[in-house]
């Protein structure tokens, strides 16, 4: 299979910032790939530079296997994170617009495009009067006008309402369904987990992990936890526990925190029940019982000892304020 976005060892500084160190990575002909890191990690110069609106200082960036400069751009396709369309426009002078910056031949059917992202009922209505699920909507119809091979969508959720995710969403399955290739960058994790098949985890320019999204969260995020909060001292409880001998082969998997909840390290799903059956033997009370399977974000953490999300929800302004330097 030909990869279709390649990056072999690009560096990208802008003055003293280094942006992208040493990032190497290659997606194949219809995958949907996602590049995760929070603000400041370098997602943005790394589309630039896969795109060809920025150069890399050093390495090489290929797209459809030429540089991308050199990219047939009617066969490619970028939402950038800053797009903000005219007010005034609707959706179908918008995109019958975009469309018009295309050879006629390369575009698609602006009606079927609206059409399929849902967007007749409000083709008539002003940009700035549309609902934020249809604006999101709207400028991944646009797009689309070309019918890309190759789809890049830069945070295309960051600050939509959960309606507005649902339906991008909706729309990146679809167009997944249909072959294709879409490289994504966010920086929330759900996103990833709903709709990459691999996911790339960058952190201050570096990719830290890259693989199948479902294996990242396998090898990296530790086991799943089963967190009892104990209506007394959970220390005296473990105690109780071990002497009662309830669990079986002792209780080397459980700690306590805070004093107040029994955290059973490890418990599959399948294996709660009796956890909690243990606790009934050993007679310990408890009024909460929490159980989380940790997914990506836990794997980032622990390969970076940061987190994505809380980092990345707010502050993009103060995390861009270094000095801009010209290209
Ligand atoms: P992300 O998209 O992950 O938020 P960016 O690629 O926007 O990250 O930024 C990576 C780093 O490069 C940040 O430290 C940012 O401040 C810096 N940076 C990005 N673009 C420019 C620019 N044009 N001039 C100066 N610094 C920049």
């Amino acid at each position: 299979m030909q990869a279709e976005v390649e990056a072999d060892e690009v560096h990208k500084s802008y003055g003293e910032t280094v942006a992208l160190n040493g990032v190497s990575l290659s997606v194949e002909d219809g995958e949907v790939f996602a590049l995760v890191g929070p603000n400041g990690a370098g997602k943005t110069t790394l589309v630039r530079c896969l795109t060809g609106t920025a150069r890399p200082t050093s390495g090489e960036a290929r797209l459809l296997g030429v540089p991308p400069e050199e990219t047939d751009k009617t066969t490619i396709s970028v939402l950038p994170q800053e797009f903000s369309p005219p007010e005034r426009l609707t959706p179908e002078e918008l995109v019958e617009y975009y469309a018009s910056l295309y050879p006629a031949e390369a575009t698609r059917d602006t009606e079927a495009v609206i059409y399929e992202m849902g967007l007749t009922p409000s083709r008539d209505k002003r940009y700035a009067d549309l609902s934020g699920g249809q604006k999101s909507r709207l400028k991944v119809a646009v797009s689309l006008v070309n019918d890309p091979d190759v789809l890049f969508l830069d945070e295309p959720t960051t600050g939509i309402d959960p309606e507005g995710r649902e339906d991008v969403w909706r729309v990146v399955e679809r167009l997944a369904d249909e072959g294709t290739t879409v490289f994504l960058t966010t920086h929330y994790m759900r996103e990833v987990e709903r709709l990459a098949d691999r996911v790339a985890l960058l952190s201050q320019g570096r990719l830290v992990e890259v693989g199948e999204t479902e294996e990242v969260v396998r090898k990296h995020a530790g086991e799943p936890r089963l967190v009892v909060r104990t209506v007394g001292s959970a220390d005296e409880a473990l105690e109780t526990l071990d002497t009662s001998g309830a669990l079986g082969d002792g209780t080397a998997g459980v700690t306590t925190e805070d004093d107040g909840a029994l955290v059973f390290e490890g418990v599959a799903v399948d294996r709660i029940g009796d956890a909690l059956g243990s606790l009934a033997e050993a007679g310990v009370e408890y009024d909460e019982v929490r159980w989380r399977e940790p997914g990506l974000e836990e794997a980032y953490l622990r390969l970076t000892g940061k987190t994505v999300e809380t980092s990345g929800t707010s502050g993009t302004e103060e995390t861009k304020t270094g000095t801009e330097v010209q290209e």
